[in-house]
């Protein structure tokens, strides 16, 4: 069986963008691997997960799990509240451009990241248009051209966004947690889903083993990776990771090349739900 890994690298904040993503390039190139980063554009307002604290106590054991201080750093813990929010992406052209370069594939991830998680859900359908034209207009701008994919900040979506997205006429979605490749239901859609368990999820003192146990019996497969993380504390172990995959015989792709060699008419239909992963804070779209 073919073995394929995609990563898919999401930059949630400023700091992931500023430190996390040359390190991420450093890596991927000296070690001859393409990705694809999905780009938050718009402000980072991170520091409004003080708020989640006080209303979800999950939020705050992930916090202290993840040892969220030193993978963030204090000032995106204020973003958005005490400090004005920086914009992520659109502050960082030249580093944008340099992704590009190095042979990487760059889609559209999000305008507000932090207040798409926590607002989604209450919000009118004239917001959730205005939240991807902001961020639609920023990517062209940084680009040079339209996105051709959208993965949803947090995993999470709702029905109107599926409805609402139809006009960008995206070529895949990677918005969900699944085990294989899918059409949304009721839409044009191909979803790509992250089917693996990110670092966050598994924990950063546990071991690898249990993702290279998923990838042995080869595949197609796509890690979820964060800019904050693997780009930054976890570095070392996520260069140790890919140099275990590449042992394993896999290749890696960006998920814009994973997509042609899905057959798309033999892709089942389905419907997500939202779900409680193990690991996280919120529920996903699954
Ligand atoms: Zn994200």
């Amino acid at each position: 069986m073919e073995r394929v890994l995609g990563l898919k690298i999401d930059v949630d904040t400023y700091r992931g963008m500023q430190i996390g993503v040359p390190r991420l390039l450093d890596m991927l190139g000296s070690e001859g691997i393409r990705a694809t980063f999905f780009l938050s554009i718009g402000p980072d307002a991170s520091g409004r997960a003080l708020l989640q604290i006080l209303k979800n106590p999950r939020f705050l054991r992930k916090m202290v799990r993840t040892r969220a201080g030193s993978l963030y750093g204090w000032r995106t813990a204020l973003y958005g509240t005490l400090l004005p929010s920086p914009l992520i992406a659109l502050s960082f052209p030249e580093l944008v451009r340099q992704i590009v370069a190095a042979g990487h594939e760059v889609q559209f991830h999000a305008w507000d990241h932090r207040r798409w998680q926590d607002d989604l859900t209450r919000q009118p359908a004239a917001w959730i248009q205005e939240w991807f034209r902001k961020g639609i207009e920023g990517y062209e701008h940084l680009t040079g051209r339209r996105p051709s994919a959208f993965g949803a900040p947090a995993w999470l979506i709702d029905e109107r966004v599926l409805s609402l997205i139809a006009r960008y006429r995206f070529a895949y979605l990677s918005c969900t947690r699944a085990s294989a490749p899918f059409i949304h239901h009721g839409t044009d859609f191909v979803e790509i889903p992250s089917d693996l368990a990110c670092f966050e999820e598994i924990g950063f003192d546990a071991s690898d083993g249990p993702l290279l146990a998923a990838l042995e019996p080869g595949g197609m497969h796509v890690l979820p990776v964060h800019a904050e993380v693997e780009g930054g504390i976890m570095a070392g172990r996520f260069t140790g990771l890919l140099r275990a995959v590449k042992h394993q015989g896999y290749r890696f792709l960006p998920l814009g090349e994973i997509l042609p060699l899905l057959d798309r008419s033999r892709l089942p239909s389905r419907r997500f739900a939202l779900r409680l992963l193990p690991g996280r804070s919120a529920v996903c779209a699954v």
